[in-house]
C-alpha cells in the first residue's frame, strides 16, 4: 500500500498484534486443556478453550480480510477458507454457547465454597 508493506502502518500493526495474542492465548487454552485431560478439572478447562478459540479465530480471519484489502476478498485462499470455517468451529463438537453454559456452572458451583459476604460489606 503506497508503496509500504501492510506491516509497516501502525494501524495494522495494532489489528495484527490482537490475532497474535488470540493465537497465543488459543494455543495456551488448549495446551492447558489437553493435560487436564481426564481430571475434574479438563472440563471446564475444555470449555475454555473451547469458548475461545474458535470465537478468537473468527476475529482473526474476519481481521487478515480487512488487512488484505480487495485482495483478501475476492482471491481464493487460506484466510477466505478459514473465514467460512471459523464460524463453524463455534458449532461443532459443542456450542460456544454451551461452553459458556458448562463455565457458568463452574462458576455457580465455586461461589457455593465462599464465605458469605458479612451483612454491613453488603450494605
Ligand atoms: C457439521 C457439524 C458437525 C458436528 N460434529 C459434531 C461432533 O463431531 N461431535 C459432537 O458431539 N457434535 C457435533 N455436532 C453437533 C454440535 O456440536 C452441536 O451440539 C449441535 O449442532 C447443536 O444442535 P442443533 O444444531 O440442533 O442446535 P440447537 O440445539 O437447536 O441450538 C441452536 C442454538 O442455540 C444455542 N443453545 C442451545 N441451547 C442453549 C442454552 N441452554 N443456552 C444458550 N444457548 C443455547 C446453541 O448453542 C445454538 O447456537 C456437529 C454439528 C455440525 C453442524
Amino acid at each position: 500500500m503506497f508503496g509500504r508493506t501492510e506491516l509497516e502502518f501502525q494501524g495494522i500493526q495494532w489489528m495484527l498484534a490482537d490475532v497474535a495474542t488470540d493465537l497465543e492465548a488459543s494455543r495456551l487454552l488448549y495446551k492447558h486443556a489437553s493435560k487436564l485431560l481426564g481430571t475434574p478439572e479438563g472440563t471446564v478447562a475444555a470449555a475454555h478453550a473451547k469458548r475461545f478459540a474458535p470465537d478468537a479465530a473468527q476475529r482473526a480471519a474476519a481481521t487478515c480480510m480487512q488487512v488484505l484489502g480487495g485482495t483478501g476478498l475476492l482471491t481464493p485462499s487460506a484466510i477466505e477458507r478459514n473465514y467460512r470455517i471459523a464460524p463453524v468451529m463455534k458449532m461443532v463438537d459443542g456450542t460456544t454457547e454451551i461452553q459458556r453454559v458448562v463455565i457458568a456452572r463452574s462458576l455457580q458451583q465455586y461461589a457455593k465454597t465462599l464465605p458469605p459476604i458479612p451483612e454491613q460489606e453488603c450494605q
